[in-house]
């Protein structure tokens, strides 16, 4: 890797990668797994140096991490994930909790100019959202661990090189869980490829382990419960915000460019009344993602321990994603039959909507997020009811103060189904405070700041709706309420119980 790579200021870095990511567009750019010879070209830009420490290599730049994706997302949605997963999935957590024989070992390769890969491994078919029913396990054995299981769904099946493998230990009669590095040629085996809808630069599939590493690769983090985990995976879910801006920068400059340029009998399609209210949603979906990249940049730190940040990023991650697909929706919607045809040579709008499809599933669900962003505010009312709380807690007050949405639906017994939806109006909160902070902090163009906050309160109104549609018992009342769990109670472990804001 050049050295020079590493003298460069932040803006001539990435425009470097800028240069380079223009090639990737995924106007043009084939839907394949990417070559290596094409990740070997971006490698050489720099991509993977903000996420190693410089005495390994690298830049370490919690905002160069930020830019890197978001300029590659706004190219190419797919390569701009698949950058985040190496870097801020599987580097990240041996940088902050390998030992240091272990970062010696794998991080400088990383520095390197060679095309390498590395993933993170952790779902399995049996369990992705309830990781405590993982059936992968680790032992320890002469010189290291013995790893084995069974993964799916891991971004670069075939291709990675490294793995951050988990995996739990039940002997001694107490659940321990564990993550190690680990070699691909240690006993890493694809048994079946998966054909995703999109993201076809990536490959994915189905996983054996069965793997001896020595004991200096099993990371400093683990423990009885999973919160370690819900670490490791917080700052691709923050991440998320940096995806969603690049991408939907060009989402919407492209919407608006197509409804030009289309003529419906007399007139462009943009002159259409409801055309326009479908761009105004997409416009403001990429203003919200802007507003939470720009906290992802200022507060948040991708380069140390976030479990802090842990509602901000919940928030985040929900947000940007379900804004992602909804801005996708609309923009294939806007574009008609053209809209539906692969390859198209007048539009994205297809492969735009079958890439960001996934982003509201992997990485946690949005609906199992959701639902823990309100049990962590739960958790922390000291006697006050849901809205009061959220009217004082400084991650939403300053939304609840000027914008004052009607938020008192949620001051009721909450059951697992309003837990979910009283999680997205507490993001939407979140977030309408983030494009306050946004518009204060950089001066934005306020048509656009009050159109987002706009949509955000008619989001907030309608999970109010939702409540109502509840109540008239669409559930029916056949659920067995014994093995329903308590009302208004912390249900997952893995959520941060010290005060935090
Ligand atoms: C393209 C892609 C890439 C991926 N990359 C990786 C990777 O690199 N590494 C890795 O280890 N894994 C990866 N995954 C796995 C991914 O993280 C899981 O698919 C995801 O966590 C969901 O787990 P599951 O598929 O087992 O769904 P399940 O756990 O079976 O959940 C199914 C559905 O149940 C619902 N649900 C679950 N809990 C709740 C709740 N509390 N409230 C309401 N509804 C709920 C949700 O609608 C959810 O989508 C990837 C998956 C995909 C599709």
């Amino acid at each position: 890797m050049s050295k020079a790579l590493l003298s460069l200021s932040t803006n001539e870095f990435i425009a470097g990668i800028e240069s380079v990511a223009s090639k990737f567009d995924s106007a043009t750019y084939p839907q394949q797994n990417l070559p290596a010879d094409d990740w070997a070209l971006l490698v050489g830009t720099g991509v993977l140096l903000p996420s190693l420490p410089r005495e390994y290599g690298g830049r370490d730049s919690h905002v160069e991490m930020c830019r890197v994706v978001e300029t590659l997302s706004e190219w190419n949605l797919p390569l701009g994930m698949f950058t985040t997963i190496i870097t801020g999935v599987a580097l990240r957590p041996i940088a902050l909790w390998a030992g240091e024989e272990a970062k010696q070992e794998v991080l400088p390769l990383f520095a390197g100019g060679d095309p390498l890969i590395a993933g993170f491994a952790s779902t399995e078919p049996g369990c992705g959202s309830a990781m405590s029913s993982m059936t992968s396990t680790f032992e320890e054995v002469d010189g290291g661990y013995r790893i084995r299981g069974r993964k799916h769904w891991q971004a670069f099946s075939f291709s990675a090189n490294w793995w951050l493998v988990s995996a739990k230990n039940d002997e001694h009669g107490r659940r321990e869980y564990g993550y190690f590095i680990v070699k691909r040629s240690e006993g890493f085996r694809t048994a079946e490829r998966y054909e995703p809808l999109g993201l076809k630069v990536i490959d994915y599939g189905l996983n054996d382990i069965d793997a001896v590493v020595p004991r200096h690769r099993r990371i400093q983090a683990g423990g009885r419960n999973l919160k370690p985990m819900v670490e490791m995976l917080m700052a691709s879910r923050a991440m998320m915000a940096a995806m969603g801006c690049g991408f939907l920068r060009r989402v919407s400059r492209e919407a608006h460019e197509y409804a030009d340029g289309r003529q419906i009998g007399p007139a462009p399609l943009s002159a259409i009344r409801f055309a326009r209210y479908r761009l105004a949603a997409i416009d403001s979906s990429y203003t919200i993602c802007e507003a939470l990249n720009h906290h992802l940049q200022t507060r948040l730190n991708i380069k140390a321990d976030m479990l802090g940040s842990f509602p901000a990023v919940q928030a985040i991650k929900t947000v940007a994603t379900d804004r992602m697909l909804s801005a996708a929706h609309h923009y294939q919607q806007l574009v008609g039959g053209e809209g539906y045809r692969s390859g198209s040579p007048t539009n994205i709008s297809a492969q735009s909507f079958l890439d960001a499809r996934v982003f509201t599933i992997f990485d946690g669900t949005n609906d199992l997020l959701s639902q823990q962003l309100t049990e962590y505010c739960l958790a922390r009312l000291d006697g006050r009811s849901l809205s009061g709380f959220l009217a004082e807690w400084p991650l939403t007050a300053p939304g609840v103060i000027t914008h004052r949405p009607n938020l008192s639906f949620l001051d009721r017994d909450l059951k697992q189904e309003h837990l979910v939806l009283a999680g997205r109006a507490i993001a939407y909160v979140f977030a309408i405070c983030e494009v306050m902070r946004w518009a204060a902090e950089t001066g934005a163009d306020p048509d656009r700041v009050r159109t987002a906050i706009a949509f955000l309160k008619h989001d907030i109104a309608g999970v109010a709706a939702e409540f109502d549609l509840l109540d008239t018992g669409v559930l029916g009342t056949d659920g067995d309420a014994t093995t329903e769990p308590p009302t208004n109670t912390v249900i997952s472990r893995s959520i941060p119980v010290h005060a935090q804001t």
